[in-house]
């Protein structure tokens, strides 16, 4: 049932050779039986750290944290983390186990694994090995925490994030009692680094089962957000919505295509929204102004949870540019694309799809205008349009050769060319482009 790869086989030959027992565990066992293919494999062994060195000793390795028993073999284009059964001590922190102790026991090293569908072996042998009933909960597609569930977020509060991120991933429920300690728990999630939450919330976003997890779980990703909070039941009274404001977002981020960025725009395009509220005489809610507002929310929060810089900036911009209106005009897209450039207007689209997506019905017929435009931007890029310095002609040197003196002089000369070509249909061909600059000096003269 399980077919392992070559060199995965290779180590654990290595290790029974010299009278270790070894043995798959977590997710790559997990994702086997799900019938899928382990993006990574971990191995757990009852050799010493000192003596898995010494097993692999003519390897690559990596002694990645050789102090807690894990040391990392690089082996045919795979990398496989093997670690020393080992049961943890007290976790004063909710982070991290004051100490770790090595055992000769499996099943006591399975014991201090999250949920039981990750604390199951694989023995190519013995075969599975289930000490906490992870195949039946596998079986049933529920997500259970190993032993107390309480006690084990206490323990290591990133916990709640992983439940909450297998459950958006794999479309496993949470089972209830796991599920209310996660929220009993979930201010505990104050004291873990930004890193490790951004991670998560990362691949919580780009998770099929997202819009569930976004909608159920809101209390405790509010820890992490609570900027989500306001959401909750936001009436946004008004007949291009079909849902509250924490639905609505949650659609949107379920609709828009699996790019990281998207996912997190989706999630902050509206948290401005609130804020922004005003409710005409006829009862209709609109939201002037709360692009910028959700944009200062998104930077703030994001800075905080210490995303990448290049990241934020992307994301920020598609946020304060989502709701802007842009129409089927040629001349108009060509300044879209001035402005932000191919990748990014046609992200922007992509947003604009999503969020139409996530509101009433009657407004899905703008999906085809984006569409159109799309198409007009494929044509644009089709016949190399111009849109930007860089598409001119001619460049600087080219100015400075006929006599433009060397300094701002030469952009602003750039900048008319482009728009002259932009919007006036001059060509864009450096005979005419300096007949026109040419003409442009006598005009002045
Ligand atoms: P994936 O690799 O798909 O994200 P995974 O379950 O393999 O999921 P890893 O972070 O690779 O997750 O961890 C490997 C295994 O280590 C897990 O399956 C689990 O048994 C254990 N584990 C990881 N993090 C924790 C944690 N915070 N608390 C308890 N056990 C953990
Ligand atoms: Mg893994």
């Amino acid at each position: 049932m399980i077919k392992i790869p070559e060199p995965v086989t290779e180590i654990f030959n290595r290790l029974n050779e010299n009278g270790f027992k070894a043995y798959l565990v977590g997710g790559c066992v997990r994702d086997y039986l799900r019938g899928q293919s382990p993006g990574d494999f971990d191995m757990t062994t009852d050799a010493r750290p000192d003596q898995i060195k010494d097993c692999f000793k003519n390897e690559r390795v990596l002694e990645t944290g050789l102090k807690h028993g894990t040391l990392t073999v690089l082996k045919g284009g795979l990398a496989v983390e093997i670690t020393t059964h080992r049961t943890e001590g007290l976790y004063s922190d909710s982070r991290h186990p004051d100490a770790v102790f090595f055992t000769k026991e499996l099943c006591e090293d399975l014991k201090r694994r999250d949920f039981t569908m990750n604390a199951l072996a694989y023995h190519p042998v013995r075969g599975i090995i289930d000490c906490f009933n992870g195949l039946e909960d596998i079986k049933n597609q529920v997500i259970k925490s190993v032993g107390d569930p309480n006690r084990r977020f206490q323990e290591d509060a990133l916990r709640i994030l992983r439940g909450l991120r297998f459950s958006a991933v794999l479309g496993f429920i949470i089972e209830a009692e796991t599920y209310q300690a996660m929220r009993d728990q979930a201010h505990l999630l104050k004291r873990i680094s930004a890193e490790r939450i951004s991670q998560e919330l990362d691949k919580l976003l780009l998770g099929e089962n997202v819009r569930k997890i976004l909608i159920d779980g809101v209390d405790i990703l509010g820890v992490v957000i609570p900027e989500l909070l306001p959401l909750k039941n936001f009436d946004q009274k008004n007949p291009h919505h079909c849902y509250d404001l924490l639905n609505h977002t949650a659609v949107s981020v379920a609709a828009a295509a699996q790019i990281s960025e998207l996912k997190w725009v989706m999630l902050f395009h509206d948290l401005g929204k609130p804020a922004c509220a005003k409710v005409d005489q006829d009862g209709t809610g609109h939201f002037y102004g709360h692009s910028r507002v959700s944009e200062e929310i998104a930077r703030k929060r994001l800075n905080a949870l210490r995303l990448p810089k290049e990241k934020i900036r992307k994301i920020c911009l598609l946020i304060k540019y989502h709701d802007a209106i842009i129409e089927k005009d040629q001349r108009l897209v060509k300044r879209w694309l001035n402005r932000l450039g191919e990748e990014s207007f046609r992200q922007l689209l992509a947003v604009k799809r999503a969020d139409c997506m996530a509101q009433d019905a009657s407004c899905h017929y703008r999906l085809e205008e984006i569409d159109e435009i799309e198409k007009m931007i494929d044509q644009l890029i089709a016949e190399q349009a111009c849109f930007s310095l860089k598409d001119l002609a001619l460049d600087g040197n080219d100015l400075i050769a006929v006599g433009i003196e060397k300094g701002p002089a030469v952009g602003k000369a750039l900048k008319m060319l482009l728009k002259a070509v932009m919007e006036e249909g001059l060509v864009n061909e450096k005979e005419s482009l300096l007949k026109f600059l040419k003409e442009g000096e006598n005009h002045v003269n």
